[in-house]
């Protein structure tokens, strides 16, 4: 079922996204290499935690028998990882990676969800260019985002514009509805036909995120039961926000 945000609903979420969008700004001041993906972890759980809100990700539970609780605060996904990379002690940033950083917070009941990949220093054009797709893909896509479209014509959009760059999008993973739970309908692939789906209205809020791979689309799982790494070895990149649905353009509510 597809929640339509009370006003009331709405502060709250907006509130949660804020959280978000504060604990971006802090990652961003600080990351750089050397650093541990655990110590950027421990910056973002203290970040939110400051600012009245639980890490949401922390203890999810996938669901799946044998996958153990999420156990941390954010996903760092680097290079070839394309999401759900679980922060680590041993595991350091490099100088010409690109780390990709998802996470939630959870304040007074509703969730806010973002994601952005961090550039450390110098890498060549083509990774740039990469990174500049996946945010651009998120842009492309809201354009559609308003009452009376269909959720397909920014599925679309995304997937369009993707493919024109020479990327390819993860189908494996999408989007999704976000409020009181951090995964709510609808779903939201980042490719789709335009036409199609459900009619956008205003106090929907939702998580957009096109995940872009530079090479082929195909992905594995790690044995760790969470990390999504590309099958062939090439980059990824990772860009996300949550949107509210108004009468006229979407307002973005993880971007301050
Ligand atoms: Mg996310």
């Amino acid at each position: 079922m597809v929640t339509i945000k009370s006003k009331k609903e709405i502060e709250l979420m907006r509130e949660a996204c804020r959280v978000v969008a504060l604990t971006y700004k802090t990652l961003e001041e600080k990351i750089r290499p050397g650093m541990s993906t655990w110590e950027l972890d421990e910056i973002a759980e203290h970040t939110m935690r400051s600012l009245g809100a639980i890490p949401a990700e922390k203890g999810y539970d996938i669901g799946i028998k044998g996958v153990p609780k999420f156990p941390a605060s954010i996903c760092v996904s680097i290079n070839d990882e394309v999401i759900h990379g679980i922060p680590s002690k041993k595991r350091f940033i490099k100088e010409g990676d690109i780390v990709s950083i998802d996470t939630v917070a959870l304040k007074d009941g509703f969730n806010g969800d973002a994601a952005r990949t961090f550039i450390i220093g110098d890498v060549p054009k083509e990774t740039k260019r990469l990174v500049d797709v996946t945010k651009q893909a998120f842009f492309e896509g809201i354009k559609y985002a308003k009452p009376g479209n269909r959720l397909g014509d920014v599925c679309h959009a995304i997937g369009e514009y993707v493919h024109s760059q020479g990327f390819s999008v993860v189908r494996e993973f999408q989007g999704h509805g976000i409020g009181r739970e951090m995964h709510e309908d609808p779903g939201i692939p980042n490719y789709g036909k335009a036409g199609r789906g459900i009619r956008l209205e205003p106090g929907m809020t939702l998580a957009i995120e096109p995940m872009v791979i530079q090479g082929k689309p195909n992905i594995l799982e790690l044995d760790d039961g969470w990390t999504i790494v590309t099958e062939d070895g090439s980059l990824a990149a990772h860009y996300e926000n949550t949107i509210l649905i108004t009468e006229k353009e979407p307002e973005i509510l993880t971007i301050l």
